[in-house]
C-alpha cells in the first residue's frame, strides 16, 4: 500500500497516480511500517504550498509491501538472543532504505522523560522573539545543524525520543538501556534471519549460544561502530 500525502488525502489515497507530478524538484520516500502516522503531517504551511507547487513530493510507503509472505512479516528475532525484535533485511533492501539521524542528545530525552509535563513552543518564520527563551522557557533544543521550516518536525523528534524512554513505553524495561547513546556507544550491530543473505553472512558468535562470547563480541562491534560512524563519542 502507498499513500501519497495531501489536504485532498481522500482523493489521492484512492486514486494516487491521477497526482504524480513528472518535473517534481524533490521527491521524497518515507519507508515505514506506520504509513498512516504520515497522514495529515505534511498538509500544513511551507511544505504544503511547496507540495502544490510540485517542488516535492512526499509519498509515504508500508514497509509490508516489500514482504512476500503471506503475513507480511517485517521482524524477526535477533540472533544470539537479547530483547525487542529485529527489522529483517529483505523487505528493507528491497524498498532501498534512506535514513536520517537526529542529534538530540539521549541525555536530554532522559531529561524530558524525567518530566511531569513537556510544553513544546514550536517557532516558525525567522524564529522566536528571544524574551521568550530569556524569561519563559527551560530548554532551547536543536535536533540539529540544519534548518527546518518550523519547529514541528523538531518537535515529533522529541516526543518520539522522549515517550520511547517512559517506564513501560517499551516492551522490556532493559531495552532503552542497551540502546545507543546510553552508555556512550551507539548500539552493537543487529542480524536476524536469514543467516546469509546475498553472500553475507551473520557472524558465527552469535549462533554460539555463548551469552558471554556473544556480550564480548557485541562490545567490541558496539566499538568498532562508534569509531566508524561517531568518532566524537569516543572523545567526550
Ligand atoms: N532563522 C533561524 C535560523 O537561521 O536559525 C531559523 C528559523 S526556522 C526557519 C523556524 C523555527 O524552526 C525555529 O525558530 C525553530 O523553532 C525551528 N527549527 C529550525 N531548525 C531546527 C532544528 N534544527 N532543531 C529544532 N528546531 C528547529
Amino acid at each position: 500500500m502507498t499513500y501519497y500525502l495531501s489536504a485532498e488525502s481522500e482523493e489521492l489515497i484512492s486514486n494516487p497516480k491521477s497526482k504524480i507530478e513528472n518535473d517534481t524538484v524533490l521527491r521524497v520516500d518515507i519507508i515505514t511500517i506506520f504509513p498512516d502516522y504520515f497522514r495529515e503531517a505534511f498538509d500544513y504551511g511551507i511544505i504544503r504550498r511547496a507540495r502544490a507547487a510540485s517542488l516535492v513530493d512526499i509519498k509515504a510507503h508500508d514497509l509490508r509491501s516489500w514482504t512476500s509472505d503471506k503475513h507480511h512479516v517485517v521482524d524477526d528475532r535477533p540472533f544470539g538472543g537479547g530483547d525487542g525484535m529485529v527489522l529483517k533485511p529483505e523487505p528493507i533492501f528491497a524498498a532501498v532504505e534512506s535514513l536520517a539521524g537526529a542529534n538530540l542528545r539521549e541525555r536530554i530525552a532522559a531529561e524530558f522523560a524525567a518530566s511531569e509535563q513537556l510544553v513544546l513552543i514550536c517557532g516558525r518564520y525567522e524564529g522566536v522573539d528571544e524574551r521568550v527563551a530569556k524569561a519563559l522557557v527551560t530548554d532551547e533544543v536543536s535536533i540539529g545543524d540544519y534548518v527546518l521550516s518550523g519547529g514541528e518536525p523538531a518537535a515529533l523528534v522529541v516526543i518520539d525520543a522522549t515517550v520511547r524512554l517512559l517506564p513501560g513505553a517499551l516492551g522490556s524495561e532493559t531495552s532503552a538501556s542497551n540502546e545507543s547513546f546510553t552508555n556512550g556507544l551507539l548500539d552493537c550491530p543487529q542480524y536476524t534471519r536469514p543467516p546469509e543473505f546475498e553472500g553475507m553472512r551473520a557472524p558465527d558468535v552469535l549462533f554460539t549460544g555463548n551469552h558471554a562470547e556473544i556480550a564480548r563480541w557485541r562490545r567490541k562491534a558496539a566499538q568498532e561502530k562508534t569509531k566508524r560512524n561517531r568518532p566524537d563519542l569516543l572523545k567526550e
